[in-house]
């Protein structure tokens, strides 16, 4: 049976839906791109949008928090419920670059609906994440003037280059962070339609290759056939990192590389996979096959096996190119790591492959320039069993369990600060929502069943008592 004020509470947000939405739309013109080389007053501003809103809906004690050297975090808080648990409650404001404007059908920071859907950067990655906890908490103190349970917020604005000043930002504020549960909304559902609580994420590590060939570009006629192309090296070395059998051709880092558990093999292979669909949502092209190691499902590759990914080459552009050896070119290798790999000891495993024995003895060097530990939970126990109450509240679906291979910085020194607080990742992407690219899109109907979710967890978690912690 549904409560009297659970009831109030999703009442008003049906009604002031479209009211929420507009907030969204607001806060997602804001082009609060954390990234080096973006104006940095646009997060700033972005933080203090997002407090001006919580400020307005009665969310209490809202500050924009600073961290030196890092884009300002917003915190707020509802703490009028004395004895029952306080959740924190997790998102961030600032966003990705936009990519390549001539690829969005309509402009990155001018959300438009089309199709059931908002487009626009951040939409989905993560300001409905964030909304989707303001509107359920708006909801319940217009509705009923209370909350069922404490609510702090926490709002980063540096998720996206790698939350790299956590761990001083927790630091500075740990004693204003007390909470009984963690929920973090910026996570993926399993499908459109279909919630998910995700366990487990895996981590990064970034690494920096530059070769270094010639003391300048030379003629390719005179010079070329003799002399080693730098180019062609630098493709060489990337190349010669997977090896036959789609495993990372890395010495020594298998051996960091744990075997997932029973129970989890177990709750990966009770998923529902549709291969064509997937590659449907990947935007692969037809008649493409997939990659990655043989003999692995491909959950399993992406929840529990690394994988590598260049996600910048520098050459020459072929507009204003000529018939030249290029002197030196670089790239910038992105590797997904998962449990039980430490971002250093497998940055310094990729570092030594690619300097090691270099063609030509050509010049090759590498460096770490970023990364992020992996997390996991056991999703087991009355916090979790209440979020999916909730979820199934929310969506009238089963709760998919699932591991994701994206990266959330946050996540495991948050944990560990607060005592190992049970972590609820529940988000509001949708494996078309295209987060990080071109084209990012929220479903509206999914982020509208999210809130609703949200409304539920406050209560269902209410009941559950604050949660016994080890200090
Ligand atoms: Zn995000």
């Amino acid at each position: 049976m549904i409560q009297p004020n659970v009831r109030a509470a999703l009442k008003h947000l049906d009604a002031r839906y479209p009211d929420y939405l507009a907030d969204l739309v607001a806060l997602s013109r804001i082009p609060s791109i954390s990234a080096a080389g973006f104006p940095p007053e646009e997060v700033r501003r972005s933080a203090e949008a997002t407090a001006e809103l919580m400020r307005r809906v009665g969310i209490e004690n809202v500050q924009v928090l600073e961290v030196p050297g890092a884009h300002p975090y917003v915190y707020g808080d509802w703490l009028k419920k004395p004895g029952a648990p306080t959740i924190l409650l997790y998102g961030h404001h600032d966003v990705q670059p936009a990519g390549r404007p001539e690829k969005w059908l309509s402009p990155a920071f001018e959300p438009t609906e089309r199709g059931g859907r908002l487009y626009g950067r951040g939409t989905a990655d993560d300001k409905a994440g964030v909304m989707a906890h303001v509107a359920a908490v708006a909801s319940y103190l217009a509705a009923t003037g209370e909350l069922p349970c404490n609510v702090r917020f926490v709002i980063e604005g540096e998720e996206e280059i790698g939350s790299e000043n956590l761990g001083q930002f927790l630091k500075l504020y740990r004693p204003q962070l007390d909470a009984d549960y963690i929920v973090l909304s910026d996570t993926a559902n399993f499908d459109t339609g279909v919630p998910a609580l995700t366990y487990q994420l895996r981590g990064i590590v970034q690494v920096d290759v530059e070769v270094q060939g010639l003391a300048a570009p030379v003629h390719s006629g005179m010079w070329g056939g003799p002399v080693p192309d730098p180019v062609q090296v630098l493709c060489r070395l990337i190349a010669d990192l997977t090896g036959p059998k789609g495993e990372l051709n890395v010495p020594g880092l298998y051996k960091q590389v744990a075997k997932p558990g029973k129970k989890q093999l177990q709750r990966i292979r009770a998923l529902p996979f549709d291969e064509t669909k997937f590659k449907r949502d990947a935007g692969m092209m037809k008649g493409m096959s997939l990659a990655g190691e043989k003999g692995y499902s491909v959950y399993e590759k992406l929840w529990t096996r690394p994988s590598l990914t260049v996600i910048a080459f520098e050459a020459r552009n072929i507009v204003g190119s000529s018939n030249q050896i290029i002197d030196s070119c670089r790239a910038r290798l992105s590797m997904r790591i998962v449990p039980n790999m430490s971002p250093r000891t497998a940055g310094q495993l990729l570092v030594k492959k690619l300097i090691t024995n270099p063609p030509h003895g050509i010049k090759v060097t590498a460096k770490v320039t970023g990364g992020t530990p992996w997390w996991t939970t056991d999703p087991e126990g009355p916090a979790f069993e209440a979020a999916r109450r909730a979820l199934k509240a929310g969506f009238g679906k089963e709760t998919a369990m699932i591991g994701a291979g994206g990266s959330i910085g946050f996540v495991q020194p948050f944990a560990d600060a607060l005592g190992g607080a049970p972590c609820l990742l529940m988000g509001v992407e949708d494996p078309k929502c295209n987060a990080h690219s071109e084209n990012e899109s929220l479903h509206l109907g999914d982020w509208k069943k999210c809130m609703r979710s949200a409304v539920h967890l406050y209560d269902e978690l209410a009941r559950l008592g604050p949660a016994k912690r080890r200090r």
